[in-house]
């Protein structure tokens, strides 16, 4: 009888332990979210932003701001509150008056860290006059903006100990002008991301295999070794990267000037894979959808489990190069 009781309150023990709620994001998988973030939703979203109705993307025709009604409708529909009023963060080029769209997940707390996830909406619109005039720009960047949208749903499911900042630039093609713009703002505002991870042409596979991205600015902070740990193989170096400084040339790098915030950029475009770089050809059409929908998965679970274990992002200042 003893023993019987005995094995008896051990079973509930262990039950009680096998009850015990875990955070979801604990036992997560890639599977499970490959559940969530389909290809079909990614091409949706990439089709959208990259059809000729959008003109480019350009605040000079208008098209930028087409694509931003879409980003607006998508964040209000998935969770994504404004973080400043209708999301819109202004700013103006040439006296033209665009913005940058910036959501957010909860609400912002100044007490807790912030992670932002960023990639730029807009293109170089329409040139020429002869044949195909509209330069769609899918790969740069209606993919990264997909990424931000599909990841920021998926992190929206959540709740989160940092506050999420969720931001598309405007005018990245005239200088990195919306980037830094909301990297100064920031820096009167008081806001300093502990992280950035900016999106930029993810459409094509990566040379050195399926599912991978490279990271600008490499050997600069300990990140591609946090990623790699989560989600191994999946950040790579890529020489071109350095030998061209690719860490200076997108949005991350205003994040990194104004506010020393490790900001990073992950790209799949690694001037072999494609031949459409800033051309009327980059069409959706041409991106393969597929591999860009497991880097977004990839890079959503990373971040999730990066976000949970409280990962610390540091620069190494001394490998920084000018
Ligand atoms: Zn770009």
């Amino acid at each position: 009888m003893l023993k019987k009781l005995a094995s008896l309150s051990f079973l509930i023990l262990f039950m009680g332990c096998k009850n015990t709620p875990t955070h979801p994001i604990e036992t997560l998988t890639l599977e499970q979210v490959q559940n969530q973030i389909n290809p079909s939703e990614t091409q949706k979203i990439l089709f959208t932003l990259a059809s000729d109705s959008m003109m480019g993307r350009d605040s000079q025709s208008g098209g930028y701001f087409k694509a931003a009604e879409f980003v607006t409708d998508y964040f209000q529909a998935n969770n994504i509150t404004p973080f400043y009023p209708d999301y819109q963060d202004t700013l103006s080029t040439k006296g033209v008056k665009t913005y940058n769209l910036v959501g957010q997940i909860g609400t912002y707390d100044p007490q807790k860290k912030t992670i932002l996830i960023g990639a730029h909406l807009d293109h170089v619109g329409i040139r020429g006059s002869e044949g195909d005039t509209i330069y769609n720009g899918a790969n740069d960047n209606a993919t990264g903006s997909t990424a931000v949208l599909q990841v920021g749903s998926f992190l929206a499911q959540f709740e989160w100990d940092q506050n999420i900042v969720l931001a598309l630039f405007a005018d990245e093609e005239k200088g990195l002008r919306g980037a830094y713009h909301l990297a100064q703002r920031f820096k009167d505002e008081n806001i300093k991301p502990d992280y950035m991870i900016n999106f930029e042409m993810i459409g094509k596979t990566l040379t050195t295999g399926a599912n991978q991205v490279y990271m600008t600015g490499y050997n600069y902070s300990n990140m591609p070794e946090v990623i790699n740990t989560i989600s191994p193989n999946f950040v790579q170096f890529l020489s071109e990267a350095k030998e061209l400084n690719l860490f200076r040339r997108s949005d991350n790098y205003a994040f990194f000037q104004e506010l020393e915030t490790p900001a990073f950029t992950l790209s799949s475009f690694d001037f072999k894979n494609f031949d459409f770089y800033h051309r009327a050809g980059d069409e959706a059409e041409k991106m393969e959808v597929e591999n860009m929908n497991q880097i977004i998965t990839t890079a959503a679970l990373t971040i999730a489990k990066m976000m949970y274990q409280k990962t610390e992002i540091q620069m190494e200042p001394a490998s920084v190069e000018e």
